[in-house]
């Protein structure tokens, strides 16, 4: 029997990955593909859903549906549109789930497919960073597997089996450090989103590759941690290691610490989702020890990069202080690419907003719903646009 799949932000870096690893498995002879979903790059979704033979194509921009419908006219395939689509989509029963959508956008989705069983691969980390309790319950009560995508939580994941959670001392994050690793504070005040956008070592999309400069992606994967493997901020640490080589770490009571290596390939993670509890080969350069040469690991500057300790600051506070964490995180990102405010204000600016709203947030403890985390990501929005409206640049 084919496995029915869905790939939620399929027009994305992760999405495309994805789609291209399903297709070198046999494409719609092997899968049957329930959902494709992007948002504005129409022609690229309706032609994967046409290869894929899906059942539905969604786009989460409402205005964008007769476009879609034209594309797709004639196939079969059945056009869907707005957050109300995406959730359409996502209530259909498949085996296993890509949830690659960016940014908060892919909580309410995600917390859907999350709702019918099956596996999801996590990608979109901000659903664990705005409401990792309610998603880990959601999953927990649905049966649902949950597997991570990003590279240093699937390593880590991998690193785990077998193990048992109470014999783990700490979990030791990679970071690359970014294109600025080496560049002083003081010349990171006029960096520009195309230089930001430069990663040293992964091809990702352009939100990520920006919050890897700032070292906010880092900053949400600490949060990401805590929730995936029930660890406390203070046993989880980040290390620099500019060759990205060792994709994460875990440390064992016994002094033993198990550490992942592979390409910087993104299809190793994906495609360890897709195949789980299997391995299959997978399409990536061969790793090359004595290429590669050397391993270098130092410590994070928190001088030039002060977004990983507003993580753990959010972890602390608890309750839904990620989801203001990530919501001034996107608002000042969004600033940031606009020219409105400068690369070290995007840091300034989301504390602030913790400064301002963390302490209401934390009040929720564990107990909450999706419209709790609605409502606490829609103030902190207000607050980082009015912060950015102050100090704008333009
Ligand atoms: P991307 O920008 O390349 O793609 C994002 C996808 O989401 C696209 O399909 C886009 O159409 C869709 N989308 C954008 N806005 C949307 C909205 N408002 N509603 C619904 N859909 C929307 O992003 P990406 O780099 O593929 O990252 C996707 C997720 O995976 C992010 O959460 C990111 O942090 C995570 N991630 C990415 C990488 C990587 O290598 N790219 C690595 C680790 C984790
Ligand atoms: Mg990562």
């Amino acid at each position: 029997m084919r496995r029915k799949v869905s790939i939620f932000g399929s027009t994305g870096s992760i999405g495309c990955n994805t789609v291209s690893l399903i297709e070198a498995q046999g494409g719609a002879e092997a899968y049957e593909v329930v959902a494709v979903t992007g948002a504005t790059n129409l022609s690229l979704l309706a032609e994967q859903a046409v290869r894929l033979k899906a059942k539905y194509a969604v786009t989460s921009i409402p205005s964008k549906l007769t476009d879609l419908q034209s594309l797709l006219y004639g196939s079969g395939i059945t056009s869907l549109a707005g957050p109300e689509g995406l959730l359409e989509a996502a209530r259909v029963p498949v085996d296993w789930t890509m949830s690659a959508i960016v940014g908060f956008a892919g909580l309410a989705p995600g917390l859907e497919s999350a709702r019918h069983g099956g596996v999801i691969a996590l990608a979109n980390k901000e659903s664990l960073v705005c409401a990792g309790d309610l998603f880990m319950r959601t999953c927990r009560e649905h049966g649902t597997e949950l597997l991570p995508v990003d590279s240093e939580h699937s390593a880590i994941y991998q690193a785990l089996c077998g193990e048992k959670m109470s014999e783990v001392e700490r979990i030791i994050l990679t970071a690359s450090g970014g294109p600025f690793r080496e560049k002083p504070l003081a010349d990171l005040t006029d960096v520009t989103p195309e230089q930001a956008c430069k990663h040293p070592n992964w091809d990702m999309g352009q939100k990520i590759s920006i919050d890897s400069a700032s070292m906010f992606n880092k900053a949400m994967e600490v949060i990401e941690t805590k929730y995936l493997f029930g660890i406390d901020g203070d046993r989880i640490e980040v290390v620099v290691h500019p060759q990205s080589a060792v994709h994460s770490m875990v440390g064992f009571c016994d002094g033993a610490v198990m550490a992942h290596l592979g390409p910087t390939d993104m299809r190793g993670s994906i495609g360890y989702a897709l195949n789980w509890p299997e391995r299959r080969p997978l399409p990536l350069e061969p790793f090359d020890l004595v290429a590669l040469g050397r391993l270098d690991f130092a410590a994070v500057d928190h001088e030039k990069f002060p977004s990983v300790n507003l993580a753990y600051r959010a972890l602390r506070e608890g309750g839904l202080a990620g989801a203001v964490f990530n919501a001034a995180k996107e608002a000042a990102l969004e600033g940031f690419i606009a020219g409105f405010i400068g690369f070290l204000d995007m840091s300034r600016l989301v504390e602030h907003v913790m400064d301002e709203i963390a302490g209401e947030a934390a009040q929720f403890g564990s107990e909450y719903d999706l419209s709790d985390v609605q409502r606490i990501d829609g103030v902190s929005r207000v607050a980082a646009r009015s912060w950015i409206s102050r100090h704008n640049r333009k």
